[in-house]
């Protein structure tokens, strides 16, 4: 997708902190941090949101997950994180391309929903 920002940051056309990078996702710390390690892993493959992802993502979708406690333990969580992946109007998406949140730090991140 041509105006997507989070294609853009994938492609290198949108300057990111990189974490991480295969041929299938791409991961980069969150610009307004909200917990010391606060990382977005995203496809590759423009995908707008869970709501969007299909059995054929299946391998993307597991990547994704696949990958989370690796750079968790690399930039500052080792002892454990949240991942999220808010979806839609009422998961309060903002940015219409999947992204997985990974949360840490070394507290606890605290109430799952405030
Ligand atoms: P959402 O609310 O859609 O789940 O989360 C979108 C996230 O993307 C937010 O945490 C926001 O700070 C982050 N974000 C939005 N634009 C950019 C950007 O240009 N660069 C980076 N690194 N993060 C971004
Ligand atoms: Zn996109």
């Amino acid at each position: 997708m041509t105006d997507c920002i989070f294609c853009k940051i994938a492609k290198g056309e949108i300057p990111s902190q990189k974490a991480y990078e295969d041929e299938l996702v791409y991961a980069f710390h969150d610009i307004r941090p909200l917990r010391p390690t606060h990382i977005l892993v995203i496809p590759k493959k423009h995908i707008a949101s869970l709501a969007e992802a299909g059995t054929v993502d299946e391998a993307i979708l597991g990547r994704m997950l696949a990958v989370s406690h690796k750079l968790a333990a690399e930039n500052g969580s080792a002892e454990g994180f949240r991942a999220i992946i808010n979806t839609g109007r009422i998961g309060g998406q903002e940015v219409p391309h999947l992204h997985l949140h990974i949360l840490g730090g070394r507290e606890p991140v605290g109430a799952m929903v405030s």
